[in-house]
């Protein structure tokens, strides 16, 4: 019996004794515009303060238990309303053993073409009047800030559970909007199917970050996960947190309305990747660790 475990025991020991660290970065070459993909930082041994940068933001990123020994998530995207498809500078950076790594790469986003789509709203929703112009400005603002917003630990989990007890899409991410004939910036989320009053539960842990009534998105909660992932609905009729409220998975927030630039009632369920508007749909029916399968892996140290 101990002559077995003998052999084992001395590797350990090997391994321990030494201060060999080995650690990997995993992102994709290309990707579609719009579209969240996932990168991970990985490494045999701990370290500190791991930071993204990308599309010039900084993401901090946790540090926790799993890949070769300690693993980093992080869900990236670009935003089909401000980004260009191209070339584009990924940075990883971490500290182990007192030094600061560095690593970078390029991923390509490629070209998609979303659909058009003509909708009818009033027309006070397409040329907002002058006195509303100073309203329209400040929330801007607090929507800025409150996408701004990054934080750890990372809350959340994937997949997402759905926000409506049923997912029937109406109008999908990306799609290039023509209100009243006149075009305007592209759908930076999907519209679900909800009679006013539906239940609206949080699609991952989180903390409330900003609550309102605003004049395109209406009654909208926004709730930031960690790591950079924030959710928001739009169009609520009722606000059932407030922010720095904690969230759970799944948790109720609100109910479902037709308030802000509508054509009818419906909930407006968005994702922002470190302030960048993502297709939330496809995220519903995959994991990080799928995700991360599509990515190349290389090695840092
Ligand atoms: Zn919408």
């Amino acid at each position: 019996m101990h002559k077995k475990i003998f052999p084992a025991l001395i590797l350990v020991l090997l391994f321990a004794a030494s201060s060999y660290a080995s650690s990997w970065i995993n992102f994709p070459a290309e990707w579609d515009l719009g579209q969240a993909f996932a990168v991970s930082i990985t490494s045999t041994a701990d370290y500190s303060d791991p930071v993204i940068t990308w599309l010039d933001r900084t993401i901090n990123l946790s540090v926790e238990n799993g890949g070769a020994g300690r693993i980093s998530y992080g869900l990236l995207g670009s935003d089909v309303r401000n980004t260009k498809p191209g070339d584009y500078k990924i940075l990883f950076e971490f500290t182990q053993a007192g030094q600061r790594y560095k690593a970078s790469g390029n991923i390509k986003i490629k070209p998609r073409e979303y659909p058009r789509e003509n909708l009818r709203v009033s027309s006070k929703m397409v040329n907002p009047p002058k006195k509303e112009l100073s309203r329209i400005k400040s929330e801007q603002k607090l929507v800025g800030a409150a996408l701004r917003t990054m934080t750890t630990p990372r809350l959340w989990t994937t997949p997402p559970k759905p926000p409506l007890a049923s997912m029937t899409s109406t109008s999908h991410y990306g799609f290039r909007r023509i209100y009243n004939g006149v075009p305007r910036t592209p759908h930076s989320g999907e519209d679900l199917r909800a009679a006013n009053g539906t239940e609206v539960t949080a699609p991952f842990a989180g903390v409330v970050v900003l609550t309102g009534f605003h004049y395109y998105a209406g009654g909208s909660v926004y709730i930031d996960s960690g790591n950079g992932v924030i959710t928001a609905f739009f169009h609520l009729k009722d606000i059932l947190v407030k922010k720095g409220d904690k969230l759970a998975k799944g948790q109720l927030v609100a109910r479902s309305g037709s308030t802000g630039r509508v054509t009818g009632p419906h909930l407006h369920y968005s994702l922002f990747l470190s302030g960048r508007a993502v297709d939330p749909i496809p995220l519903l029916s995959t994991s990080i660790t799928q995700m991360l399968k599509l990515g190349t892996q290389s090695q840092v140290n």
